[in-house]
């Protein structure tokens, strides 16, 4: 499995960056090898009717990174390009997430290889009802529970819901995350991760003394994480001067009235044609100057092709894995763009998903403005244990955000011990 895992360059990169936390933390060689590969991989043959009914088979996989912590949590993404090793590697980053975040989970991710744009909405859900059925054996609200990620939603979840609680013959809403609130999902959930990489992109320009009512940003990926990002920094006064999609990239000098570009984009599924903008070269958008750089869609956009040439002085990493290690030694030795790296930037979404599942359990739900609070405390919180530990150990945002969720993981696993 290790060979199969360490071929995907996306995993490739996750590990370089726990090696190199784990050099800088010191880590023994049996810790290192139990805290770098995943407790439980599971892959499934999905076969499903198409609508017209023929029979098409996709595959899935369900990591599971670290079950000693609690459940496991994570993501489950649909996207043609989703493989075994990358669903690992978003899987190893979710536990020092959860981890560095002071949640008690350990992380998963899954992931089913198919586009989700080709698939109607009944292929969809016979898709996802299909999964979860063969996941059966290993999900469960104390043992894994999944939550929208790439080309999932709400719905996606609901489904899961309907599938699991049918089959243990009860409702369990805690089974997933990210579910409609109807259904036990929380307030604040769909927002929850663009308000977190937008707050601490707030707090940095804090730090920097720079006005938000004078700043600019560029949104990579304008979907769950990328819109709301951009509607809370534009909340805080922040101009929002280009924007991308899979079909392409606006400018737009003026900024962009952010309801109203969510509004086109729910009915015609594309950023471009947004009045008053014009149309970019999608990379092009990625190096021109800004206050704050959101990417928000798709891992490896940053390369060591353009990491030389960004003009931004923030860096909010709202999508997973979005800086090969290339680009980050390019950045560091820049010194002049303020990182906020993936795990802290977009842990809003997990840690929503926490509050989530505890309301689950405890069959209670909390208003808006108590999720909201709770969220911004636990990321501040967060956004200063990394920057004290950066300042104090003289390591780069990204290493004082990995090294304190391994440290964690790393002594959870020496006081357990090995069974039997
Ligand atoms: P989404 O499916 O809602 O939106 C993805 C967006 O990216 C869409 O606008 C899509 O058109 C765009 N996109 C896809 N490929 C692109 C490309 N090559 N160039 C430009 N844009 C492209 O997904 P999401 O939930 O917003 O997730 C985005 C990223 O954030 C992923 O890396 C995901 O793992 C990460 N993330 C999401 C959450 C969450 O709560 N949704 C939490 C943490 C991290």
């Amino acid at each position: 499995m290790k060979n199969e895992l360490i071929r995907n360059p996306v995993f490739r990169m996750a590990a370089e960056q726990f090696d190199r936390t784990a050099d800088h933390l010191g880590l023994s060689a049996e810790l290192r090898e139990r805290c770098k590969w995943p407790t439980k991989v599971v892959s499934v043959a999905v076969p499903f009717h198409r609508d017209n009914g023929e029979t098409e088979i996709f595959y899935g996989h369900r990591v599971q990174h670290l079950l000693s912590r609690g459940p496991v949590k994570g993501g489950l993404r649909y996207h043609p390009a989703v493989e075994l090793g990358e669903v690992a590697a978003l899987a190893m980053w979710m536990t020092w997430k959860c981890a560095l975040m002071e949640l008690p989970f350990g992380g998963g991710k899954g992931g089913i290889a198919c586009d989700p744009r080709e698939l109607s909405t009944s292929e969809m859900e016979r898709i996802t009802r299909r999964f979860t059925q063969e996941l059966l054996p290993v999900i469960g609200e104390n043992t894994d529970v999944m939550a929208p990620d790439m080309g999932t939603n709400e719905q996606v979840m609901a489904w899961i819901l309907d599938s699991y609680s049918t089959h243990v013959g009860h409702l369990q809403p805690a089974i997933v995350t990210g579910k409609p609130v109807a259904l036990g999902g929380t307030l604040g959930r769909i927002e929850a991760t663009g308000h977190g990489v937008a707050f601490l992109a707030a707090r940095a320009m804090t730090r920097l003394k720079i006005d938000s009512n004078k700043a600019t940003a560029i949104i990579q990926g304008f979907g769950n994480v990328g819109q709301y990002a951009a509607r809370t920094l534009s909340s805080y006064g922040v101009k929002i001067v280009g924007v991308s999609d899979v079909t392409g990239a606006i400018w737009c000098e003026n900024g962009v009235d952010v309801e109203a570009l969510r509004e086109q984009v729910g009915k015609t599924g594309t950023v471009i044609g947004y009045p008053g903008s014009k149309e970019i070269d999608a990379a092009e958008m990625l190096i021109q100057e800004c206050t704050v750089l959101v990417p928000a869609a798709i891992d490896m956009v940053l390369t060591k092709d353009n990491a030389p040439n960004l003009k931004c002085r923030i860096l909010a990493e709202g999508a997973n894995g979005p800086t090969t290690p290339e680009a980050d030694a390019i950045i560091e030795a820049r010194g002049d763009i303020f990182l906020i790296p993936d795990i802290l930037a977009n842990a809003g979404g997990v840690t929503v998903s926490y509050f989530e599942w505890v309301q689950n359990l405890q069959r209670f739900s909390w208003t808006q403005s108590e999720v909201m609070t709770r969220l911004e405390t636990k990321m501040q919180a967060a956004f200063d244990r990394v920057l004290n530990y950066s300042k104090y150990k003289k390591v780069p945002h990204r290493i004082a955000a990995l090294a304190l969720g391994i440290r964690d993981t790393a002594e959870i696993k020496k006081k357990r011990g090995l069974y039997p």
